[in-house]
Formats: structure tokens, sequence, C-alpha cells
């Protein structure tokens, strides 16, 4: 339940305003408490020159949040093209992105490579061959298979598919080198939404020991290391904020350490995604229907169309009634949407103040992979997103979708093949 008491507070004086004005299902983002989250990061890891955040687009790729991102000196992580695109869309260019994709087809990595300068981070060797112009800065995904455990979301490094092996990482570079690159820096993401920094803190470790071994052995330096995103955020009340402060601290030693013995060493970036707008973001929908059968139903007039979370990873999200936040009579209910799928459920079995038709309920902590990981399954039309801004304003920041867009892909020229 990260939802900050400061963004509670700020939205509970506005929401009911917001609803009328707006109608409901909406995400609403907290430009306060992404802006304090960012310059947070940024002070816990200030110990050492020239870290820098990647905003992982794929958390939530809206302009308006990206260029908030953007004003913090931030860059963008991208995973395909038109996440690129939209990077480039509010100015971002060169260096500030940085393109970690998999399985990539040519065209991907010609669009990644459009303005000629954004940083590649190849996903196996077998790509080195396959990008159009190997770019003087090259960046490789590490695997390090048995050698580390991963978490539930992404995996253990051996069933995960991403990366590039420990066997394959110096030839790798070694092949870059002799396509022309000159400039290095060393990727892994080894776990997701994980809320303890000590494994964050192993895995700096572990890419600046694999940074030392193919340095020694290419005789080459290493300009950066990126630890990937990944870091947790806590959605259950019970549990502990990440601790931020000692993983820089502890990063910073490890750097300096690294600088003592070898002479130089990489600078630190990451690409957090959850982290940065997870818990700055909430679905405010309202209760439309009550059915009580075998369980007790709360139907809200947003579906899992707006937040996939619960359904495909049984992921809890906390959810408070607007108004009801002290309220003594509760009862255990299913919170539901109007998809034909028994997994459209925002919640199962859990334990709320006993709703009225017409109450605003909030869900918490969709700010990251909430809006963005939505589909249109069985016609239901992505909600619009708002942002809180600092000024106490609302802004409209997306559009809901329409039953014309939905219709937009039925809109094409007339294709036959003969193909007998
Ligand atoms: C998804 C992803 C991220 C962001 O993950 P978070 O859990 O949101 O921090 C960063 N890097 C890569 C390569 C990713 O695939």
């Amino acid at each position: 339940m990260p939802m900050s008491g400061g963004f509670q507070t700020r939205l509970s004086s506005v929401v009911e305003k917001a609803v009328k004005h707006f109608g409901t299902p909406f995400h609403i983002y907290d430009e306060t408490g992404i802006i304090e989250t960012a310059q947070y990061l940024k002070r816990a890891f200030s110990g050492r020159e020239g870290f820098k955040e990647f905003f992982a687009v794929k958390a939530l790729p809206n302009p308006s949040i990206m260029k908030i991102m953007q004003e913090q000196g931030f860059g963008f992580d991208c995973s395909s093209s038109p996440e690129v695109m939209l990077a480039r869309s509010i100015g971002s260019s060169g260096e500030d992105i940085m393109f970690t994709s998999n399985n990539t087809s040519t065209e991907q990595f010609e669009t990644a490579d459009a303005d000629g300068g954004s940083i590649l981070n190849l996903d196996d060797i077998s790509l080195v061959s396959k990008v159009p112009i190997m770019p003087e800065l090259i960046c490789f995904r590490y695997n390090p298979g048995p050698r580390r455990r991963g978490n539930k979301i992404i995996g253990n490094p051996v069933e995960a598919k991403y990366g590039v092996s420990h066997e394959n990482i110096s030839d790798a570079y070694r092949e870059a080198i002799k396509r022309g690159a000159k400039r290095f820096g060393m990727h892994t993401m080894l776990a997701s939404n994980e809320l303890n920094y000590e494994y964050m803190s192993e895995t700096t470790l572990m890419l600046l020991s694999m940074v030392e071994n193919v340095s020694n052995a290419l005789n080459i330096k290493f300009e950066f290391i990126n630890i990937g995103g990944g870091f947790g955020i806590p959605y259950r009340p019970e549990q502990k904020v990440m601790n931020i402060e000692a993983l820089g601290n502890e990063t910073t030693e490890m750097l300096n350490q690294f600088e003592r013995k070898n002479g130089w060493a990489p600078k630190l970036f990451m690409e957090s995604g959850r982290y940065m707008t997870g818990p700055h973001g909430v679905l405010v929908t309202t209760v439309i229907n009550h059915k009580d059968i075998y369980r007790k139903y709360v139907g809200v007039d947003a579906s899992m169309s707006s937040l996939m979370r619960p359904g495909m990873y049984e992921a809890y999200h906390h959810i408070h009634i607007h108004g009801k936040e002290s309220y003594s009579e509760y009862e255990t209910v299913d919170v539901v949407g109007s998809l034909c799928e028994n997994i459209d459920k925002f919640a199962v079995q859990r334990t709320l103040p006993v709703t009225a038709v017409g109450d605003i309920l909030v869900i918490h902590d969709t700010g990251a992979h909430g809006h963005a990981m939505g589909f249109n399954y069985n016609a239901n039309l992505r909600p619009k997103e708002l942002l809180l801004k600092t000024d106490g304003s609302i802004e409209l920041i997306r559009r809901a979708e329409t039953v014309t867009d939905y219709f937009a892909t039925l809109n094409f020229d007339k294709d036959i093949c003969l193909c007998s």
C-alpha cells in the first residue's frame, strides 16, 4: 500500500470533482510523487559521477510522464521501435535512448539506428552480425545462467530467454570490436519487483566482476554498467519499501573499490520502471452493481482491460473506498469487471468497507505496468489517463479508447491472394 500519504491526501481532496468532470474509470498519476522519487533516486546514487536512470518506457508509455522524467535528466529504455519513436517524439535522442530488445528484427535495429546514436543493447552474440551498422558504443545483456537465481516474474536465469550466456560474453565483445565497436557497456536484468536491495547489490558486483574479466581479456575499458530495472514496490500493506539508500551506498563503495584496483571505473546506469511510477498512480473506478450468490461481488465500471496484473499474475493491488477510509462496516467480496473471463477480478475475497452503488473505488499502485498492459479482449476499451499536477490541476494526458478506435483496424484496402 505504498500509495503515499501525500498522494492519498492530494487525491482525496480532488477526486470527486475529477470523477464528475472526467467520468470513471481512469488512471491518475501524481506528478509530485514522481518528481520526489526521481530526486530521491538521484540523491541515493550521487556518490559517483555519471549515474543515470533510463526510465523503462513500457511501464508507463505516456509522453506527459516521460517529459517529467526528461526534466529530471533521465533517458529512456525502449524495447521496440514504437517505444523508440515515443521517446524521440518528446525530443529525446542519441545516448539518452537505450534500445534493449530481444529476438530483434532487422527493422527494429534500423529504427533504433535512425539517428545514429542510440545505445544498442544486444541480447545475443548472433545479433552482432545482424546489426545493420555497428555503432561505436555497444552494450550486451548478460545472462549468468546457473550462477544466479532469479525471481517469480522473470524466472530463473537458466530458463529466461534473455541475454548473452556466460560462455559467449567475451566473444560477443570480440566480434563487436571486429565490426567497429570502440566503446562498451554491460547490462543485465535478472529480477522483477525485487524488494531486497541486497539482490541488486549482488547484481552490481556480478557485473563489475564480468566487466573486469572481459576488460582484461580484450584490453578494453567499459563506460558503464547497467543493472537493469526490477526494483520492487510494496504492493501489500505489510511489505516494506526497498532500501535504495543502502543500495546507493554499497554500489558507490563497489565502484570506488573497482577504481582503486583498476585505475578506472564504469558509470552506473539503471532502467527502473515500476519503482519510478508504480506507487504514483491509481485506477479510479465506480461501483455499479452488487451481486450476492455463492460469494458477494462488487461490480465496478473498470475491467481488466485497465489493469491486467491481478488476472495475469494474481497480483495484489490494495484498494480503498473513497470517503470510507475509517468506515466500520466490512464485508468480504470479489471486486469484478465486466469481461466474460472469471479472472477479471481486481480483488478476490478481500475484506472491504461495505459499498453502495456510486461509491468511488481507488485501486492502488497502477502507475507502472497498469494502463500499458491493457488489451481489447471482449471489446473492452482502455480507459483515459490523467495527471494530477504539482499546481493541483488535473490534466487529461490520454483519452479513453472509443468504439471507432476498436473498429480502426477493420478499415483497410481489400487484399486477396489467389494463392492456389
Ligand atoms: C521491463 C523491463 C524494465 C523495467 O522493469 P521494472 O520492473 O518496471 O523496473 C527494465 N529493463 C528491461 C530490459 C525490461 O524488460
